[in-house]
């Protein structure tokens, strides 16, 4: 069982939404943070690629990678990767920056100048606040995913994910799973009527949440 990525793309589109709605950047940074984004939102999913190499694509599936433990350790892992290369991006500018003022004689002017030098390092600590947001964002976008998965039925055995991997390998799935999965077999001759399911159900759920968030963030950006 797994919801579409059309489905967990939408929600996780949303989240950025909702999450930043003053955020606004170039078009070509935008869709590199919603192509980003939406690769976090079907993370999980691609513990199918282990098993499409073994020519059994479901045979990691919904194992430890649609977990909380993985939500959590990857969003850490996240939020230190970008705020390193925020500090280091920060740290080259200001020395470039440095370099200028010292020629123009403006240094003492700069947040950064600490009286009898210019340090880089001053403005380019990392910032804890940040981290917290980047991480708290990825935790929630990549949890997003376990939640559609909860919710979505599920037809083979074992039923669920290990949610709580690694201090349970117990399997979850909610009692009333009312989104429809996704099927794998497309010789199946249900699984083009299956598919445009999963697209109407998906739609009904979701674009209303994902327009929601867009009218909210066009709305930030005008204030
Ligand atoms: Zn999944």
């Amino acid at each position: 069982m797994m919801s579409s990525p059309y489905g967990h793309g939408l929600i996780g589109l949303g989240l950025l939404n909702l999450c930043y709605p003053r955020w606004f950047a170039s078009p070509g940074k935008t869709f590199l943070v919603y192509g980003l984004v939406v690769l976090g939102a079907c993370l999980p999913d691609l513990d199918f690629l282990p098993g499409i190499f073994s020519e059994n694509p479901g045979r990691f599936h919904h194992g430890p990678f649609h977990s909380l433990g993985l939500t959590v350790g990857l969003s850490l892992m996240t939020g230190l990767f970008m705020i390193l290369i925020q500090w280091k991006r920060r740290t080259n500018l200001l020395k470039i920056q440095g370099s200028k003022f010292k020629v123009q004689g403006k240094t003492e002017n700069h947040p950064s100048y600490s009286g009898s030098h210019f340090e880089p390092s001053n403005a380019g600590t990392l910032n804890s606040y940040r981290y917290l947001n980047i991480t708290g964002f990825v935790f929630v976008l990549v949890f997003s995913h376990l939640l559609l998965d909860f919710f979505t039925e599920d037809l083979k055995d074992p039923y669920g994910f290990p949610l709580f991997w690694p201090l349970s390998g117990i399997y979850v799935i909610s009692p009333w799973p009312f989104l429809p999965q996704v099927m794998r077999d497309w010789t199946n001759p249900v699984f083009w009527g299956q598919i445009v399911r999963v697209f109407i159900v998906e739609s009904l759920f979701f674009l209303p949440f994902f327009f929601l968030s867009w009218r909210l963030k066009r709305r930030g950006r005008q204030e």
